[in-house]
């Protein structure tokens, strides 16, 4: 059996884990202030600050700013729990919007249209490694979080998306571009929210007190984050290289492959294609590729919303297929020969 995702863990990797277990250092250290500087430079921003989960940046992305209790955040329908769980730790209430069918990503047009006096920020993840429409949404004049859990290393007009928002957010989760086994973290350009990140993430030797977190990655997630970094150019264009096998395949059979906009490129966090998961995945299981829904249930569903057309027609019509460096020729063979034999026969 392929499975959807799998890790890709080298030798350098386990010695640089390795390396830092000998420290004796485990918790929050060196090798977490170098990951944060490691990534910073790499995204362009000026300030970092390593957690222990995507969701965990997301919630102190939120308390920066102080969302609270009345206040509103914007998020797109089509994506994960995280971000409605994030934005209910602060007591504030999520307001999904509907997404752009061509990119699956947060639709502009449509947040314009959620947003009033109670809204407190906008998050925007880059779904499955290619951009949202940011700079449209950045001038709706509400702060924006991006949220680059799946699209670290993808660009945007030329920049790095994450270099952009107000606040942005990162996770290392196992099956991520880059994985710590769980972790995340928050960057910005504003040293001021990024003092009050850094402070509610840990809650020792404070000389006030206030509501506090224990939000922090240990030294040896971080010294393995920074070795899959250094593989992260190599990470991208072995993603690009299978996808492009994917694209030819299912170009010849006239499937619509992942689409972009032409100011921005695709990462291939995921490949999704326009299937119905009920009979697609079942079929994929026989021929030993295990494929996902890209998006288990939308957020507008958990909240008992209506009125998100685009969400609903990705939610029924999109499969995600195995896509990560460590797939082999063979497997790559598997998959392509099993999506032709599956979109044949749906
Ligand atoms: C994975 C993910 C998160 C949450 O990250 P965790 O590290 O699992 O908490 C948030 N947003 C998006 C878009 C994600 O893919």
């Amino acid at each position: 059996m392929i499975p959807h995702s799998r890790p890709f863990i080298d030798p350098q990797d386990r010695e640089e884990v390795d390396k830092a277990l000998a420290s004796g250092c485990l918790a929050q250290g060196e090798q977490v202030a170098l990951f944060e500087r490691d990534l910073c430079s790499f995204i362009g921003v000026r300030h970092g600050a390593a957690v222990s989960s995507g969701t965990a940046a997301l919630h102190l992305a939120l308390a920066a700013l102080g969302t609270g209790p009345g206040d509103e955040v914007v998020v797109p329908s089509f994506v994960c729990s995280a971000l409605l769980n994030a934005v209910h730790y602060t007591g504030a209430k999520a307001v999904p919007a509907d997404i752009d069918p061509l990119t699956y990503n947060l639709d502009a047009v449509d947040t314009a249209r959620r947003i009033g006096k109670k809204t407190k920020a906008i998050i925007v993840p880059h779904l499955f490694g290619t951009a949202a429409d940011l700079d449209e949404v950045i001038s709706l004049g509400v702060p924006v979080i991006e949220d680059c859990a799946q699209s670290v290393g993808s660009l945007y007009k030329e920049r790095f998306t994450g270099s952009r928002g107000l606040i942005s957010i990162f996770s290392f989760y196992a099956t991520k571009v880059i994985a710590t086994g769980e972790g995340g973290m928050a960057v910005s350009n504003d040293g001021g929210l990024m003092e009050s990140i850094r402070d509610l993430r840990e809650y020792d030797g404070k000389a006030n007190y206030r509501i506090r977190f224990n939000y922090k990655m240990t030294d040896f997630q971080a010294a393995m984050g920074r070795s899959q970094l250094r593989k992260l150019p190599a990470f991208i264009e072995r993603r690009r290289e299978i996808a492009g096998r994917y694209n030819e395949t299912l170009g010849k059979l006239g499937v619509a492959v992942p689409q972009t906009r032409p100011d921005r490129d695709h990462i291939y966090y995921r490949y999704v294609l326009p299937r119905p998961p009920e009979t697609f995945l079942k079929a994929m299981q026989e021929m030993g590729v295990g494929c996902r829904k890209p998006v288990f249930k939308p957020l507008h569903g958990y909240l008992g919303l209506f009125g998100y057309p685009n969400t609903e027609a990705a939610w029924r019509k999109s499969v995600s297929v195995p896509i990560y460096p460590g797939l082999n020729e063979n497997e790559i063979r598997t998959v392509t020969e099993a999506m032709k034999e599956a979109c044949s026969r749906i």
